[in-house]
């Protein structure tokens, strides 16, 4: 049996942060904005993996208003929610995740992100997909204001 789940996020670009995206340092004139590293696909993923358990979402288990997680390390939010399914008898078996941006180019970046998300999930890094797309210059991502990420995570029953 296995359990499918969908993750939304989206941040804003900042000037003075670094741009941070599946645990990687992506260079860039900007970062984005967050209470946390504000690392848009772990948090997408985070609520894939916790909306495929029916377990809440991101804001619940870990607030913007808790110290802990400021300027956190993303990918701990990640493990925290592999942890939490874990505990419901689910172990993630397979993710895939679109980000939307139209700069910079992410394709270079996506083998080492792919391998960071792996490591953090406890799963093969060919169980990990990351593709990245413009928005053809519309709407927010479009403007160059910030970007959106999509997460689908399926879980198994363990
Ligand atoms: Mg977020």
């Amino acid at each position: 049996m296995s359990r499918t789940g969908i993750g939304y996020d989206s941040h804003r670009f900042v000037e003075g942060r670094p741009l941070v995206l599946g645990g990687q340092v992506i260079p860039h004139t900007m970062g984005l904005a967050g209470h946390s590293d504000a690392d848009a696909i772990a948090h997408a993923l985070t609520d894939a993996i916790l909306g495929a358990a029916a377990a809440g979402d991101i804001g619940t288990h870990f607030p913007d208003t808790d110290d802990r997680w400021k300027g956190a390390d993303s990918l701990q939010l990640l493990r925290a929610a592999c942890a939490l399914v874990g505990q419901r008898g689910l172990g993630v078996a397979q993710v895939d995740v679109t980000v939307i941006l139209e700069r910079p180019k992410l394709g270079p970046h996506i083998p080492a992100i792919r391998t960071a998300l792996a490591g953090a999930l406890g799963i093969a890094v060919d169980a990990v997909s990351v593709k990245a797309k413009t928005n053809e210059g519309m709407g927010f991502v479009g403007r160059g204001e910030g970007i959106a990420t999509l997460a689908v995570a399926t879980l198994e029953v363990r």
